[in-house]
């Protein structure tokens, strides 16, 4: 475990550092040095994003929030426009380890983790959300994630900050099935997001986390509910259809089987919530 470890005070001094052979990006360190620790990555050196204030920002526009590369989940909760605009987002970082790892860790880490059951990755899918690159350029978090653990993060680049648009939603709900209450990876969590008056939807999105390789959002789902009452038929329609779509693993914390199901199952929590339409 035989790394030089930098901190640069500047991105100047971030691009350059990170432009060295063998270096790793480093903001909370919760995902990275568990990688290091366990062998699976071997890092000649580790630069720190934490002493760069150029990155540590948040705000609040009219139109959306941006959020800071090295802004922890914390200092997010705490963020009053993050609780008004984006409930969902709380409630899925909320879930987030603990509060030791929610006052290291950083969403922009979530992202870059690029991990299926990334909690807070699933909202971003959810909210539209764009991941703006040091070179410039903003891509959505859709085509950003390419795979497990895959970005199309350009090599030596490094992400700047997250923008999320604002809407109004008249339903958000976020859920994490895991084998404890807390501390938990998820065997399968879902979210979704509706506009919709008088039980009759308008806008619908739903997202599924654990059950793909990549965080799913089911768009053809989505787009079936445009316009139906939230009633128990409709939530059975959905139900079935989540059911042919998800498509997980078997693994330490969950069979395929009982992870389709439970994926088919949460649907039903809609009817409750429909109730706030
Ligand atoms: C005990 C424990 C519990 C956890 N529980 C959960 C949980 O419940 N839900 C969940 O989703 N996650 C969980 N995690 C995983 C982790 O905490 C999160 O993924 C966290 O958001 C990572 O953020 P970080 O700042 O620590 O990232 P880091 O570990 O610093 O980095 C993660 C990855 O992102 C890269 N990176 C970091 N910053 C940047 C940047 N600015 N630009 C480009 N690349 C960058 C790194 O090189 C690395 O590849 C847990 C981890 C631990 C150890």
């Amino acid at each position: 475990m035989d790394f030089v470890f930098m901190i640069p005070n500047t991105e100047e001094e971030l691009k350059t550092q990170l432009s060295e052979p063998g270096s790793f990006l480093m903001t909370g360190g919760t995902d990275l040095l568990v990688k290091v620790r366990i062998g699976k990555i071997k890092p000649k050196r580790v630069v720190s994003t934490i002493r760069i204030p150029t990155l540590h920002f948040l705000k609040d526009k009219i139109d959306e929030i941006v959020i800071g590369a090295t802004i922890t989940y914390s200092e997010l909760m705490d963020f009053k426009p993050l609780i008004k605009n984006f409930p969902l987002l709380y409630d899925a970082i909320y879930t987030v380890g603990s509060p030791q790892i929610r006052n290291r860790g950083t969403l922009v880490g979530n992202v870059v983790n690029a991990s299926p059951a990334g909690d807070g990755l699933l909202a971003l899918y959810l909210l539209n959300a764009k991941i703006e690159i040091s070179d410039g350029s903003v891509v959505p978090v859709e085509e950003f994630v390419t795979g497990p653990g895959q970005t199309a993060l350009p090599s030596g680049e490094y992400v700047r900050a997250i923008h999320i648009p604002k809407y109004d939603w008249s339903v958000h709900y976020f859920e994490k099935v895991g084998q404890r209450n807390s501390m938990t990876i998820s065997i399968a969590s879902v979210g979704w997001l509706i506009r919709c008056k008088n039980r009759i939807i308008d806008e619908f999105r739903i997202a599924y986390g654990s059950v793909a390789p990549t965080v799913l959002r089911l768009r053809d789902v989505e787009e079936f509910a445009k316009g139906k009452h939230i009633d128990e038929d409709f939530t059975h329609s959905i139900s079935k259809m989540v059911e042919e779509r998800v498509h997980p693993i078997d693994d330490v914390r969950g069979s395929a089987k009982y992870r389709k199901i439970l994926c088919a199952n949460l649907v039903y929590r809609m009817i409750e919530e429909g109730t706030k339409c």
